[in-house]
């Protein structure tokens, strides 16, 4: 999910590796590392930490030594999935030989098995990492006398997502890559050839790109690109010329690392679902959870707690393990959990929210939690992160890592894990197979749902015009549009200044009410789903006080239409899965005011990512 980069040609390896890997470190990461070619063996160094450690111990270490001047190498920033950021964990990881040298983004899904396989051949493993399996398992498919082949039996064997890059002792000069769900685009230079996750690290060198399709494999070299298919047959990639300047290319393209975050939805959300989900069972897996079908059955209540827009995701998540899986549940503001003497037993499981997993309220709601005997299980994106190392169990995201300080595809992501764990509870108590199905598919459907609401950019940027002038704005909605509501809200607070309260529709009329008047627009969630139908009677009353309505609705309704000031119509999607569709509507929403006032999107002012203090 981080950074990859590799070099062949005449320059200094490490150099110029180094270099590059900085153009990627505005994705953010936990640890770095490198291995060049020098001389017949492989020098490798990696840490925790920021490129520029790995920079100062190049410098010490290499200065002078063979390993400065190599001309081939490949070199990761790591953003953890299995296992804390250690320097064990970073990449690359080598083979049993030692002699190969292998850098990783993505996920193999079914390592766990791999490593067991390999073990039981005699195979040593020294990281907790899922990558270190794919370099023993192409050492241990001949890749020292037959590369291409081993990479193509290593494809059949794996399943996830990898962009991958290796180099081997024996065969300087030379870099093989492959992907599969993760990017790896190919650099075309002057008598050297570059590779990178991201185009970003190499535009400074050259505009001329190869960008490989899913299942090929490439073997590279100072003056030359082989592509071929996973089935080794030798297929030519165009190459393509990239414009941009470099700094644009730092955010993908994007104007903000926010933006960015809202379009890498579709990819994100996938990342979160892949490989968790069994149609035919009708359920979801939930490794990370070991709970055990008898332990799920045994919970009794599940309390929910989180700060911020983690807390917007806990309280859909609330609606969904009650009507999933029939359990009572609670969602608690993390802040006032410990300070409230809350009452709780060993049948009880507090669910801790957080995106970076060191929120300190949350974290001290956890402690809490385990001093009364409560179980326990985290949901973060950060691997190894406090929250989710105290809890022993839980969900990662994997929404790869989130810079915007507003949050976004942890949001949407945090939804969607709540709605697998719910699905999965429900499937060890009273929900059917079929029902569990049904459910799967819904959850299939959201990244495509989700790239028809960004097609709906210029849309809402058009509707963010009549909130930019306005000094106050409500957000309403019901039933799991109403925490959507209060994120819609949040988002628009935090970005844009402009003073935003989320309610729920039908809370209005018992006060806030009485502040609508023609310069306070309310944005009206009223898609398609249960609640719709009470929802039109709250927009009336808001159009009956003057207020301007801007209705997020499902395409194709024609009653709200002729009520609301203007209407944004998202695609048609299953109840459930709602919140998610709303919500991306809401971040671009708010996105698009803040553009309008001209804010500081990226660092909205008195904000932090992560608050880990009370
Ligand atoms: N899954 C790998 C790991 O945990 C790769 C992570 C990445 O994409 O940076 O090391």
């Amino acid at each position: 999910m981080c950074g990859i980069v590799g070099y062949t040609g005449p320059r200094a390896a490490p150099e110029t590796l180094i270099g590059n890997l900085r153009r990627l470190e505005y994705r953010g990461y936990d640890s770095a590392g490198i291995a060049v070619v020098v001389d017949g063996s492989l020098q490798s160094l990696k840490l925790p930490g920021k490129v520029q450690t790995l920079a100062d111990r190049v410098a010490v270490e290499w200065t002078g030594t063979p390993a400065e001047g190599s001309r081939c190498g490949i070199a990761h920033t790591r953003w953890a999935t299995h296992g804390p950021p250690t320097e064990a964990n970073a990449h690359p990881h080598f083979d049993a030989s030692g002699r190969l040298a292998l850098v990783h983004n993505g996920i193999i899904d079914n390592y766990a098995d791999l490593r067991r396989q390999l073990e039981a051949r005699g195979h040593v493993f020294r990281s907790d990492t899922d990558t270190e399996v794919l370099a023993h398992l192409l050492g241990s498919l001949g890749f020292a006398d037959d590369p291409i082949g081993a990479l193509c039996a290593a494809l059949r064997q794996v399943e996830g997502t990898l962009g991958i890059a290796i180099v081997h002792a024996d065969r300087p000069g030379r870099i093989w890559v492959a992907r599969r769900g993760s990017p790896i685009v190919i650099g075309v230079g002057e008598a050297e050839t570059l590779v990178a996750s991201d185009a970003a690290a190499i535009v400074a060198h050259t505009n001329r790109v190869i960008y490989l399709d899913d299942d090929d494999i490439a073997e590279l070299s100072a003056g030359s690109i082989e592509v071929r298919t996973a089935h080794n047959t030798p297929v030519s990639r165009t190459v393509s010329q990239v414009d941009w300047d470099v700094r644009a290319a730092e955010k993908g393209g994007f104007e903000h690392f926010m933006l960015k975050e809202i379009f890498e939805q579709p990819e994100s959300l996938e990342n979160s679902m892949r490989g968790r989900l069994d149609p035919a069972a009708g359920t979801a897996k939930l490794g990370g959870l070991a709970m055990t079908p008898r332990e799920i059955a045994d919970v009794r209540r599940v309390v929910l707690v989180a700060c911020g827009t983690s807390l917007h995701a806990g309280m859909v998540g609330r609606l969904y393990f009650e009507d999933l899986a029939d359990l009572p549940a609670a969602v608690e503001q993390a802040a006032e959990f410990r300070y409230r003497n809350p009452i709780l037993s060993p049948r009880d499981l507090v669910v801790a929210i957080s995106q970076s997993g060191e929120t300190a309220d949350t974290l001290a709601a956890v402690r809490e939690a385990r001093q009364k005997g409560a179980a326990l299980c985290g949901i973060c994106n950060v691997v190894g992160s406090t929250i989710a190392r105290e809890t022993g169990r839980g969900v990662y995201l994997h929404a790869g890592p989130e810079i915007g300080v507003a949050s976004t595809k942890a949001f949407t992501s945090q939804v969607a894990v709540l709605l697998m764990m719910a699905l999965k509870f429900g499937r060890c108590r009273r929900l059917s197979r079929e029902a569990g199905t049904e459910i799967i598919e819904q959850v299939h459907a959201l990244p495509g749902l989700v790239r028809r609401v960004l097609e709906l950019n210029e849309r809402v940027a058009r509707a963010a015009a009549s909130l930019a002038d306005a000094r106050d704005a409500f957000y309403i909605g019901r039933g799991l549009l109403y925490p959507v509501a209060l994120e819609g809200a949040l988002k628009l607070k935090e970005i844009s200044y402009l003073h935003a309260e989320g309610y729920h529709a039908a809370e209005l009329k018992h006060g806030p009410i009485a502040l609508l008047d023609p310069s306070v627009p309310v944005v009206a969630l009223a898609l398609d789903v249960p609640g719709r139908d009470k929802m039109i009677g709250n927009i009336q009353e808001c159009r009956a006080r003057g207020a301007p309505v801007i209705a997020v609705v499902t395409e194709g309704e024609t009653t709200i239409g002729g009520i609301a000031q203007e209407t944004i119509e998202l695609p048609r999607c299953a109840p459930l899965v709602s919140p998610v569709v709303a919500a991306v509507a809401m971040q671009l929403l708010a996105y698009h005011v803040a553009r309008l006032r001209g804010c500081e999107i990226d660092q909205p002012r008195n904000l932090a990512k992560s608050v880990t203090v009370e």
